[in-house]
């Protein structure tokens, strides 16, 4: 599976999309099934052994010479955002592929490997990320699952029922940790940082994870017309300040690699005649700095107060997720850079900001992620374009990492 052929499944994978502008391939749509299904044959025509979990992850196995060695894995996604790119995900499942397809052609190694299609990673459709990772290390939130619904009000167990899986049997999903030895997963930036600085590898050390608050802003709706200004508890104003805040905050520890938005934002009644009585706002907080992150959070906090107190205009904050960025394992990190070198491939350590099927594969088995660059850093937008030079580089190095780990 050469540069063309790897280059023409990425194309073709992308034809798998509802609409035409960018890639929109939600988790269990017909879109989606459809991608699975391509990825199952190239599996079975690279002569692996294919089976779907009972969470709909797709997995495809190379056996080693020693049947009790447990297997090494590789894997990334095939779902989409809407008006998404075609690499993100994509890669690590074609790249994992071509890299076990090739290891292949060279005999068999020790250990067993594995390629994944990770189902649902992206919470575009039911607000939860990375549910096919989760499934596999046990970490799912099944009560929240079982209330998970999309937006046209279908729940994830009808869509799951839809392809033939059971809400009731995710457990079964879940592998023993002596069944993999380690997992790496390849992934495109999705940020401008190895363009920037010329450097063709990301070794990942860290992912960062969010801290989501919700804050309430209560103010007075009034006439817009009739309220003299100095009368006023306008809650838009105090959440247009809160908003300076968090960027202000987070810019004195962008150091620290914590970076905080407020990307939604509800103003009621949202009328252009009336001074805005409520607002809603959904704020996110990130970064691999546990400490930062935690000193953020408390900032903003003190600063919300002191908001709400000069303008008249309370605050509710409720923290509605919490996770602790995932330290990845350092001898594979030690691994990814000895190849790097080998290879003579400019490389550099990095966190990622984005979180990805590594982070829950990380609290089970000894995990890594290499990144290519994408350009401009553009991704999750149809835009989103990789070098095809990058993405055999990329390849390169994952299969000499795999090859190291199972040989
Ligand atoms: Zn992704």
């Amino acid at each position: 599976m050469e540069i063309k052929s790897i280059l023409a499944a990425i194309d073709d994978l992308a034809h798998f999309s509802q609409g035409d502008r960018g890639v929109t391939r939600l988790a269990f749509s017909d879109e989606d099934q459809a991608a699975r299904q391509y990825i199952e044959r190239l599996m079975g025509e690279a002569g692996l052994t294919v089976r779907t979990d009972p969470f709909g992850n797709l997995i495809g196995r190379l056996e080693g010479t020693d049947p009790k060695a447990p297997a090494v894995v590789t894997g990334s996604h095939l779902d989409t955002v809407p008006e998404g790119g075609k690499y993100d995900g994509v890669l690590g499942v074609i790249g994992g592929l071509a890299a076990v397809k090739r290891l292949s052609h060279e005999g068999p190694l020790t250990h067993p490997l594995e390629v994944v299609a990770f189902a649902a990673e992206e919470s575009s459709r039911f607000s939860h990320a990375t549910m096919g990772s989760k499934a596999m290390t046990g970490t799912a939130n099944l009560i929240a699952w079982a209330k998970a619904r999309d937006e046209q009000g279908i729940s994830l167990a009808e869509a799951l029922a839809r392809r033939g899986i059971d809400l009731g049997r995710v457990k079964e999903a879940v592998r023993s940790r002596d069944e993999i030895k380690a997992f790496l997963e390849l992934h495109i930036e999705q940020g401008p940082v190895l363009e920037r600085t010329g450097n063709k590898i990301g070794i990942v050390e860290a992912i960062a994870a969010p801290t989501r608050l919700k804050i309430i802003v209560e103010g007075t709706a009034g006439h817009s017309g009739a309220t003299p200004m100095e009368a006023r508890q306008d809650a838009l104003v105090s959440a247009a300040m809160i908003i300076l805040a968090v960027q202000e905050i987070a810019l004195e520890r962008h150091h620290q690699g914590t970076v905080g938005t407020v990307g939604v934002l509800r103003v009621h009644p949202n009328a252009m005649n009336v001074i805005p009585g409520r607002v809603e706002m959904g704020v996110d907080i990130r970064g691999v700095n546990h400490e930062s992150i935690i000193e953020t959070i408390q900032d903003l906090k003190d600063e919300v107060s002191s908001i709400a107190d000069s303008q008249e205009t309370p605050v509710a904050i409720e923290v509605t997720a919490s996770e602790t960025p995932v330290a990845l394992d350092e001898e594979l990190i030690e691994i990814c850079e000895a190849v790097c070198r080998e290879l003579d491939v400019p490389y550099k350590f990095m966190n990622s900001g984005a979180g990805h099927d590594a982070m829950n594969m990380a609290a089970v088995v000894p995990s890594a992620m290499i990144l290519i660059p994408c350009r401009d850093g553009l991704s999750h937008n149809p835009e989103e374009y990789v070098d095809a030079a990058d993405i055999m580089q990329g390849i390169d190095v994952l299969t000499e990492v795999l090859r190291r780990l199972a040989q």
